[in-house]
C-alpha cells in the first residue's frame, strides 16, 4: 500500500514515518477474521486493512471526514490484528498517528473534544478519581444499576503494606492512576509476593499517569509530558540502584515499555526514555514460576481459575503463557476457555465512549470465559477487570491477588 505523503507532511519524520508503516500492509485480509470490531458489524471499513485505508488517505492529503472520524473512534486499539498478521504491519504505530492527524485536521465539536479532554484528565488524577470512587461506593446503593455496576463495592479487610525493604533487590512498582482508588489490594498483593521471594518494592515521587490513555485519543501533547515526568522519576530511581521499573497494569506497562520510541526525537530525554524502557518489566515477567511453586501451600487444590489475557498483554508485550504458568506453579486449576485472542471490550476509555460494542464484547467474551464452571476469572489489567467484573457472575481478580491468597491464606484473608 504505497502512500506518497501530502498536505505538508511531505519530508517530515511523521510522513516517513506513515510511508514506512503503510508500505508493509499487502491487502491479504488475513487480519480480518481477527479483529473483533469487523466481527460484530462485518463492514471493512471497521476492519484493520479498511482503516488503514482511510488512514493512508488522510497521509496522501485527504480531508478527514466524519466517516473517517467514526470508524477510526471504533478501533479498540487492541492490536489482534498485529499479532494476525504475516506481513508484520505495526498497525498500533499507525492507528496512534492516524487518529493523531485525524484530530489535527478535523477537530471534534467544542463540546465532544471537552468531554474526551475532561474524561482523560478525571481519570489520569487518582487523587480526584479515588475520592469520586469513595463518594460512589458510600451511596452505592442507591445508584440506578447501570452506575451501580461501574462502581465496586468496597474491599472490607484492605491488607497493609510490607514493611520497608529489606532486600538486597529492589524495584519500582508504579501505583497507576485508577487502580489505587478501585482496587489497592492489587499492588499491596504484588509487593506482598515480591517481598516472599526477596524483592523490596518502592514508590516513585511524582508518578504521572503513564500516558496511555491521552496518547490514544489523540491527545499527543499532554501524554508526551506525562511521559517526560515520570521518566524523570524512573530514571531517579535506577540511578539509586532499582532494578527495574514493574507495573501490575498490562495497559501502563506496555506504555511504559514504548517510552523509549515515542521519545526518541526529545534531545532531553530520548537515552533516559530509552533506559527506563528497557528497565521495564511486567510483572508476571519478574516472578519465576518455581519460587511460587516452592511457596504455595495448595498445590492443586486452588480454586478453578479462568484466565483472561488482556490485549495488552499478549498482543502488545507479546508474553503470553506466563500467567497461565505462575497461576498453576501456585496450585490453582486453569479452566480451558474459548476466544483467548478476543478483546473484552474494555480497551481504555473505550466502554464509556463505544458502550454498545463494548457491551457486545463483553457479553461475548464472558460467555467464553464461563464455558468450564470457573470459580473466578483473572486478568491483568484494572480495564478489564472493571469490565468484566460489572457483568460476571463469578468474582474477577487480578492474578497476582489470587496468587498472594494462594501462598499466603492467613495474611491475606
Ligand atoms: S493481514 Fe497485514 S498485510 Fe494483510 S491486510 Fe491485514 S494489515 Fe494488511
Ligand atoms: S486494533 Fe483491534 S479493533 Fe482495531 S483494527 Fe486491529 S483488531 Fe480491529
Amino acid at each position: 500500500m504505497y502512500a506518497q505523503p501530502s498536505g505538508g507532511l511531505e519530508g517530515t519524520p511523521r510522513g516517513e514515518e506513515a510511508q514506512a508503516l503503510l508500505r508493509n500492509c499487502v491487502h491479504c485480509g488475513f487480519c480480518l477474521p481477527a479483529c473483533p470490531t469487523y466481527r460484530i458489524t462485518g463492514n471493512e471499513l471497521d476492519s484493520p486493512r479498511g482503516r488503514i485505508y482511510l488512514i493512508k488517505q488522510v497521509v496522501e492529503g485527504a480531508e478527514p471526514t466524519a466517516t473517517t472520524r467514526h470508524h477510526l473512534d471504533r478501533c479498540l486499539t487492541c492490536r489482534a490484528c498485529e499479532t494476525a498478521c504475516p506481513s508484520g504491519v505495526e498497525y498500533g504505530r499507525l492507528i496512534d498517528l492516524g487518529r493523531a492527524l485525524v484530530e489535527e485536521r478535523a477537530p471534534r465539536p467544542p463540546l465532544e473534544r471537552a468531554m474526551r479532554r475532561g474524561l482523560t484528565s478525571l481519570l489520569s488524577r487518582p487523587a480526584l478519581f479515588g475520592l469520586l470512587v469513595r463518594l460512589g461506593q458510600a451511596v452505592r446503593g442507591w445508584l440506578p444499576a447501570a452506575l451501580r455496576t461501574r462502581i465496586p463495592a468496597r474491599e472490607l479487610s484492605p491488607v497493609s503494606a510490607p514493611s520497608a525493604p529489606l532486600a538486597a533487590r529492589r524495584v519500582v512498582l508504579l501505583e497507576g492512576c485508577v487502580q489505587p482508588g478501585l482496587r489497592p489490594a492489587i499492588n499491596l498483593a504484588a509487593a506482598r509476593v515480591l517481598e516472599r521471594i526477596g524483592i523490596g518494592v518502592e514508590r516513585v515521587k511524582g508518578e504521572q499517569c503513564c500516558g496511555a490513555l491521552g496518547h490514544h485519543l489523540g491527545h499527543a501533547t499532554p501524554a508526551h509530558e506525562q511521559m517526560r515526568r515520570n521518566v524523570a522519576a524512573c530514571s531517579a530511581a535506577l540511578d539509586a540502584g532499582a532494578e527495574a521499573i514493574v507495573s501490575t497494569a498490562s495497559a501502563c506497562g506496555l506504555m511504559v515499555k514504548d517510552y523509549g520510541r515515542l521519545l526518541a526525537h526529545d534531545p532531553e530525554y530520548a537515552a533516559r526514555a530509552r533506559r527506563v524502557s528497557e528497565a521495564t518489566r511486567d510483572l508476571a515477567e519478574l516472578i519465576p514460576p518455581a519460587d511460587l511453586e516452592r511457596a504455595s501451600t495448595a498445590r492443586g487444590r486452588g480454586p478453578r481459575v479462568a484466565w483472561q489475557a488482556p490485549c495488552t498483554l499478549q498482543h502488545g508485550q507479546r508474553i503470553g503463557g506466563r500467567v497461565e504458568a505462575l497461576l498453576a506453579a501456585a496450585g490453582c486449576v486453569l479452566t480451558s476457555t474459548r476466544e483467548a485472542r478476543l478483546c473484552c471490550g474494555s480497551a481504555g476509555t473505550y466502554s464509556l465512549l463505544q458502550p454498545e460494542l463494548s457491551g457486545e464484547l463483553r457479553r461475548r467474551k464472558l460467555a467464553a470465559l464461563l464455558d468450564d464452571t470457573p470459580q473466578v476469572i483473572a486478568t491483568a489489567n484494572i480495564g478489564c477487570l472493571e469490565h468484566l467484573r460489572g457483568a460476571s457472575p463469578v468474582p474477577v481478580h487480578h492474578w497476582i491477588e489470587i496468587v498472594a491468597e494462594q501462598l499466603d491464606p492467613a495474611r491475606l484473608g
